[in-house]
């Protein structure tokens, strides 16, 4: 069986074409599926709009999350709860085309892969977010300890024991398409032109994305943490010289009333030492998180398809 994890904020206006549009992709090459729609705590029809889809097709299934968690520990409550041999994973405003699940699922059948993401090679609509992403990944390919995840996101296709061994990760601050990579096996590729999304305002707010981009670059290079050292050792070799250039120079007595370079030095080191701990403070806040240990999700009810409305 394929299993199909949809995760959903606030999509009530474009429900009935994606699943109209998912539906179909899956029925012209398998009739043995479910598709998983996560509720990612809604505050608008969506939910509605699915159950009452449900009453028409029963393979479609429904976990109402208790609340707004974010659409990583969205994809999560989805794959945790995905009874496939095959899982995908396509995000639920069509910016991910379903038409392309057929090519996914060919490729992890015929070519062996146990992993299959979407790669973009391109977009329709340029905006903000766009630019946003392409610094993202141009700087994680170049600190990221992870290779090939540039370009992918969260579409993409796995067999069972490449779901199982990403389920296994169990930490909080998650990073799907990361970990993912993480796993390692057989990992292919298909290219897609990514859509401008169908209808509706992003979900993932600017700020929202850059927490994502933090969790990414924090949980998957030690770039942060190393530049705060390298920094700091230029930092202290550059001071030594400059406390043996004024030693010197009170030595022999031409120390000048040199208040700008004082004023500077202290601007410099107070900021730097400043930003230090701001980075030092997101390993200690991440850490923290981890040792919490709180679940990522709570499941307010789970529509297995058998309800009557
Ligand atoms: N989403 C979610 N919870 C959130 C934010 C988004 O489940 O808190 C869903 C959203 O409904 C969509 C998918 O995650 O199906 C991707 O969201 P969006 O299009 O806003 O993200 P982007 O395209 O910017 O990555
Ligand atoms: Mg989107």
């Amino acid at each position: 069986m394929l299993s199909l994890v949809i995760p959903i904020y606030n999509e009530e206006k474009l429900i009935d074409e994606l699943v109209g549009r998912t539906i179909s992709s899956l029925e012209s090459f398998t009739s043995d599926y479910e598709v998983i729609f996560v509720d990612d705590g809604s505050t608008d029809q969506s939910l509605d709009r699915i159950l009452a889809l449900q009453q028409i097709n029963r393979k479609i299934k429904v976990i109402s999350l208790s609340k707004n968690f974010g659409h990583q520990a969205a994809y999560t409550a989805g794959l945790e709860n995905a009874n496939g041999d095959i899982v995908a994973m396509m995000d639920g405003d069509l910016q991910d085309p379903p038409e392309l699940l057929p090519e996914m699922y060919k490729k992890i059948n015929d070519e062996n892969f146990e992993v299959v993401s979407g790669k973009r090679t391109g977009r329709k609509g340029k905006n903000s977010r766009t630019i946003y992403t392409l610094l993202f990944h141009l700087f994680f390919r170049n600190i990221g300890e992870i290779k090939n995840m540039e370009n992918t996101g969260n579409y993409s296709m796995m067999k069972r024991e490449a779901v199982d061994a990403l389920l296994r990760m169990k930490e909080k601050v998650r990073y799907l398409p990361g970990l993912r990579t993480f796993i390692g096996f057989r990992q292919g590729y298909v290219g897609y032109i990514r859509e401008d999304r169908f209808t509706g305002s992003p979900k993932m707010s600017i700020g929202k994305l850059f927490v994502l981009a933090a969790d990414a670059i924090f949980s998957f290079s030690r770039f942060p943490i190393r530049f705060c050292l390298i920094l700091g050792t230029l930092g202290t070799l550059v001071f030594m010289g400059a406390g043996f250039y004024v030693l010197i120079a009170k030595a022999y007595g031409f120390a000048l009333i040199g208040w700008s370079s004082t004023l500077l030095s202290i601007y410099f080191l107070g900021s730097i030492q400043l930003v230090f701990m701001g980075i030092l403070g997101e390993y200690v806040y991440r850490s923290y998180k981890e040792s919490q240990n709180r679940p990522v999700y709570f499941i307010r009810k789970f529509y297995d398809g058998q309800e009557k409305l």
